[in-house]
């Protein structure tokens, strides 16, 4: 299976998230509007969050799909499986989100083959329909349907492109790493952490990502802040939840890690 990630979220736990901008009111009038959305941003900036919150104010389930290279076609619109002795059509994530009228989230999309997101664009324009090769059935997508994508640019120069052919079919929006006082607001709530302590945490994340340190293919995501956080807040002093989790997910490189661990020293 090529798919590491696909699930269907029908609760209503009362998901936090921290608006940023206008990107609700963006999501509501694509989702009107019958518009497939593209989510450009580094990894851990809320992007996947945001769908979540999305799906349940919008009351729709809510299916994921994280690609990655060896994403095909297959994976995410269905295949014939063996059961006893027959052999039965099963769909994918992307056939049900379809069926169901659902949120249909494609994460990492730059990472998936040519071929996957082609078998994507007849959901992403006027048509709205998916036609299934094997079966010969022809869905057309309900109108609560929407596509939603999500890729990171790159960071530093190692892009991940996505073809501007593709990019031209969604409406999109860029995610970044929130401004200090927003963050801090975040990093506080998710790990329950006091406020100045977290206010710490995205202190030390500026000076990281002030670095420039070309060796670093991602920088400190607002997900590292709050995995920090909570072990701070469990009782593990900073230095060591910073080493941990921070610094050791940042880079492999010992040069590289004893650079971050001074920034770490010089904030705690
Ligand atoms: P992405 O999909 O961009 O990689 P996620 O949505 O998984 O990132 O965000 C990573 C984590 O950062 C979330 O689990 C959450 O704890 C936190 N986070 C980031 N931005 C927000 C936000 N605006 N509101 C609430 N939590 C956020």
């Amino acid at each position: 299976m090529n798919i590491s990630s696909t699930d269907a979220n029908t609760g209503h736990s009362g998901i936090y998230y921290r608006t940023i901008g206008n990107e609700i009111v963006v999501f509501e009038h694509c989702h009107t509007n019958h518009l497939p959305l593209l989510l450009k941003g580094p990894t851990g900036s809320g992007k996947s969050r945001f769908v979540e919150h999305m799906a349940e104010r919008l009351e729709l389930p809510l299916y994921t799909v994280s690609c990655h290279e060896e994403t095909s076609a297959v994976d995410l619109i269905g295949r014939f499986v063996i059961r006893g002795n027959e052999t039965v059509w099963q769909d994918g994530p992307v056939t049900r989100a379809v069926r169901e009228g659902a949120l249909l989230y494609i994460d990492e999309v730059a990472e998936a083959r040519p071929d996957t997101i082609v078998s994507l664009h007849s959901l992403t324009d006027h048509r709205r329909s998916l036609f299934i090769e094997r079966t010969g059935e022809q869905l057309h997508a309900p109108a609560t349907f929407m596509l939603i994508a999500a890729y990171n640019p790159g960071y530093q120069g190692i892009a991940r492109e996505l073809k501007s052919s593709t990019k031209q079919r969604f409406v999109s929006m860029s995610f970044d790493y929130p401004e200090q006082s927003i963050e801090t607001e975040i990093v506080a709530r998710e790990s329950r952490l006091a406020e100045k302590q977290a206010a710490q945490l995205v202190k030390l994340a500026r000076k990281i990502r002030n670095l420039n340190e070309p060796g670093l293919a991602e920088t400190v995501s607002t997900r590292l802040l709050v995995n920090a956080a909570k072990l701070i807040h469990q009782g593990l002093p900073p230095r060591s939840a910073c080493r941990c989790a921070i610094v050791e997910p940042l880079s492999d490189d010992d040069e590289i890690k004893t650079a971050l661990l001074d920034i770490v020293t010089l904030s705690f």
